[in-house]
């Protein structure tokens, strides 16, 4: 399942894994989860992380490898988020030759107006941590939190600059990534915008077809 920050990819991915009685799991939960039980993948992927880099495609690709054959005869799987480059989808292919691959590839459709407005409207109560929502959960007084009164800021990552960054960084990688989806003819795109029922209602049909 592939999506934009913002597009609720998360949210998604938990309830169609939960309908279709399938195993899902995104590349962060296989970092903590290698790190916990101290592998030699986690401290290789650890290693990368505290110089700042971002871990190499073969330590994610030989996690995630390691998850589906652990999972194997469980009626199939979710990846949440993985590949997120065209380079880790050629490599998750090479390694599926046998088991023919992924069936399909389900990308959460947001327009780039809307994960503005969704990412970039959020707000934090300075003295009770409470996060609102200047479109969708906007506080009764403006700068105010409703619950405790504190003033209202706006962390660094939700500024409307590093909002930008972000998706701007997301299009870029993603882009090639889907057109290979795309002409493999495995890819499904679904609107985003709409309530949670009926995105998640619209995903699972195109999993079934
Ligand atoms: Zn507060």
């Amino acid at each position: 399942m592939l999506g934009p920050p913002g597009a609720g990819k998360g949210t998604q991915a938990a309830r169609v894994a939960e309908s279709l009685s399938v195993p899902k799991v995104a590349s962060g939960d296989l970092f903590r989860d290698h790190q916990a039980r101290d592998t030699e993948l986690g401290r290789l992927a650890r290693t990368c992380m505290e110089r700042g880099d971002l871990v190499p495609d073969d330590i994610t690709i030989r996690m995630v490898m390691e998850w589906v054959e652990a999972h194997e005869g469980e009626g199939g799987f979710l990846l949440d988020g993985f590949p997120r480059t065209l380079a880790q989808a050629e490599a998750l292919d090479r390694e599926m030759v046998e088991s023919g691959g992924i069936d399909r590839a389900l990308y959460i459709n947001v327009n780039t107006e809307e994960l503005y407005r969704r990412l970039a409207g959020r707000w934090i109560c300075r003295s009770c941590q409470t996060p609102c929502h200047e479109h969708s959960s906007p506080p009764a007084v403006a700068g105010k939190c409703d619950r405790c009164g504190g003033d209202l800021y706006q962390r660094d990552d939700d500024n409307a600059e590093a909002v930008q960054k972000r998706l701007g960084v997301f299009f870029k990688e993603t882009e090639p990534l889907v057109q290979f989806y795309r002409e493999a003819g495995i890819l499904r795109e679904v609107d985003g915008v709409g309530t949670v029922d009926g995105v998640g209602a619209a995903l699972l049909e195109t999993v079934a077809e």
